[in-house]
């Protein structure tokens, strides 16, 4: 059986990767899967996982790399990802990446593309603290790049945006901080295999291009 491509994004948090996952799952025709957004669903199902994976993140911290590994481990046996897959902020440490190339093999899976998305730290910071969040349906929107239609309220449901506990200031600073200690061994671990370094803000007709070489399955041909 043919398996399809399996690509890993790599970056700080606001450098681009929620952004281009869905270029590369249109594009690609493949699912993404963001291990935050599967914890943020067992926060807000109010599960034990969840309990204990929100005290995690409110205090600015990374979530233990055993939990992540087992959402991930779930999320991609199912067989909605037999055709491929995009990770977005997984896997965050050397220990995880380990994780992800056995189970890789043992899903069948060839070696995966590191897409890694880079953005200067004012850039970031100054995307993390626009985004605002519905509580009510959980629709992200950025007061700078993707901003809702009045600006205060959800285009769906008309309820008051707000700041979301893990965007504001210190603690997108300590994320950051902490991110780039966790990173640069998984980076090193990339770099000699299948490894793309771009900037996040790249279109998809500039980015593209350099994929094409370096997928399993080649993209669609863009006219
Ligand atoms: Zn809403």
């Amino acid at each position: 059986m043919e398996h399809g491509n399996v690509i890993v994004l790599l970056g700080p948090p606001g450098a681009g990767k929620g952004t281009q996952s869905i270029v590369l799952q249109r594009e690609l025709g493949i699912p993404a899967v963001s291990t935050g957004e599967v914890l943020r669903a067992e926060i807000a199902a109010g599960t034990p996982l969840g309990l204990k994976v929100k005290e995690t993140i409110a205090s600015g911290q990374l979530v233990d790399d055993d939990l992540v590994n087992q959402v991930a481990a779930a999320q991609l046996s199912q067989p909605s990802f037999t055709k491929g897959f995009v990770l977005d902020g997984y896997p965050r440490t050397v220990k995880q990446a380990g994780f992800l190339d056995r189970l890789l093999a043992a899903l069948g899976f060839g070696e995966p593309l590191a897409l890694h998305l880079e953005a200067s730290t004012e850039t970031i910071l100054a995307r993390l603290v626009a985004r605002r969040q519905c509580p009510c349906c959980g629709r992200i929107y950025n007061r700078i790049l993707r901003p809702s239609k009045d600006g205060v309220t959800c285009d769906v449901d008309s309820t008051p945006l707000i700041v979301r506990e893990d965007d504001r200031e210190d603690v997108i600073l300590d994320r950051i901080r902490a991110y780039r200690e966790q990173s640069e061994p998984v980076i090193a671990l990339y770099t000699d295999r299948n490894y793309l370094r771009v900037d996040g803000n790249l279109q998809p007709e500039e980015l593209f291009p350099m994929l094409s070489s370096r997928l399993t399955q080649p993209a669609p041909l863009r006219t």
